[in-house]
């Protein structure tokens, strides 16, 4: 009896293996036809200083203009693609666009950087670095510090000694790096020593609760404190209502995102957002 439930279960689990195969190819496939189709869209979410009220650049963040299922969310669609070629495929349309979109602003006099998000495998790939020198050249009239890559901070646990050497070489660049969602990672300091990072960005779910959770707050403080121990720069993501952002700044950190400041938004909305933000009811009352 026990032989046969096991036989049993191996075909059940076959039968589920070939189903999820077979979704995945089909997920695969539309992903590749939506790329084909230009469905794909940046969109941006402002970053500002909020002691000098400046809008210090802006983070493009991907989203699928479905046909049929509306506008999907990276999460929605990019595990799908993780580890695939396919991510790869996606990650330099990103980096294309979000050049493109740079070059185009700078043209209507809006001089400001945009930060684009590059997976782990993405990093390693062996074209990484050749594919962005030719995006960069294929736009000059762009400096390269106005792009910026944001690299999960766990990323960097990879494998430490290629993804410091792509960085390093990105950076010769001349594009900046950013350590997104940063306390999540468990990166030690070791390990940051040696990465080329220009910017922390502080993860949101420590900014979200670190106004009723003294063990966020703390977080949230040590990172600080760990940026100025490197001399980087440092931005909280997440920040969601003007009681965090003051609470950040009497903790040192000015550089603000979040929806309490701005929601991403297409890239036609942004050139006025900026010159219409310093009348922001929610945050300037
Ligand atoms: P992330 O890079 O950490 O981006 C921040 C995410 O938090 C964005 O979600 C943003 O819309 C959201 N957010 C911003 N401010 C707030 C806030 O105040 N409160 C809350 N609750 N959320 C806020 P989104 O756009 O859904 O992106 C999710 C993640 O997907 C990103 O996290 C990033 O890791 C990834 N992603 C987005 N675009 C790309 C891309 O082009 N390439 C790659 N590889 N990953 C991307
Ligand atoms: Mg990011
Ligand atoms: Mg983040
Ligand atoms: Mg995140």
């Amino acid at each position: 009896a026990a032989k046969q439930t096991g036989r049993n279960r191996y075909n059940l689990f076959d039968m589920d293996l070939e189903e999820a195969m077979l979704t995945r190819h089909s997920g695969l496939e539309n992903i590749r036809q939506a790329l084909e189709n230009k469905e794909f869209v940046l969109f941006y979410q402002p970053k500002i200083n909020m002691a000098t009220n400046e809008v210090v650049g802006s983070e493009a963040l991907i989203r699928w203009q479905h046909p049929t299922r509306g506008l999907l969310s990276p999460a929605d669609f990019l595990p799908l693609i993780e580890n695939h070629p396919l991510s790869v495929m996606v990650g330099e349309w990103v980096i294309e666009t979000a050049l493109k979109q740079l070059s185009i602003w700078r043209g209507m006099g809006l001089n400001i950087p945009v930060s684009v998000n590059i997976g782990a495998r993405q990093l390693q790939e062996d074209e990484f670095e050749a594919h962005l020198t030719k995006a960069l050249e294929a736009h000059r009239d762009v400096p390269s510090h106005c792009l910026e890559l944001e690299v999960l901070e766990s990323s960097a646990l990879e494998d430490m000694n290629k993804i410091s050497r792509v960085m390093r070489a990105c950076c010769a660049l001349g594009v900046r790096f950013l350590l997104d969602d940063f306390g999540t990672g468990h990166s030690s300091l070791t390990h940051l020593r040696r990465l080329p990072a220009d910017v922390i960005k502080i993860d949101q779910s420590f900014v979200r609760d670190m106004l009723e959770d003294s063990e966020d707050l703390a977080i949230v403080k040590g990172v600080i404190a760990l940026a100025v121990t490197l001399k980087l720069e440092i931005i909280a993501e997440g920040v969601e209502t003007k009681a965090h952002g003051d609470m950040l700044i009497s903790l040192g950190c000015t550089l603000a995102q979040g929806y309490g400041i701005a929601r991403p938004m297409p890239e036609d909305k942004l050139p006025n957002w900026v010159k219409n933000w310093h009348t922001n009811p929610a945050w300037t009352a």
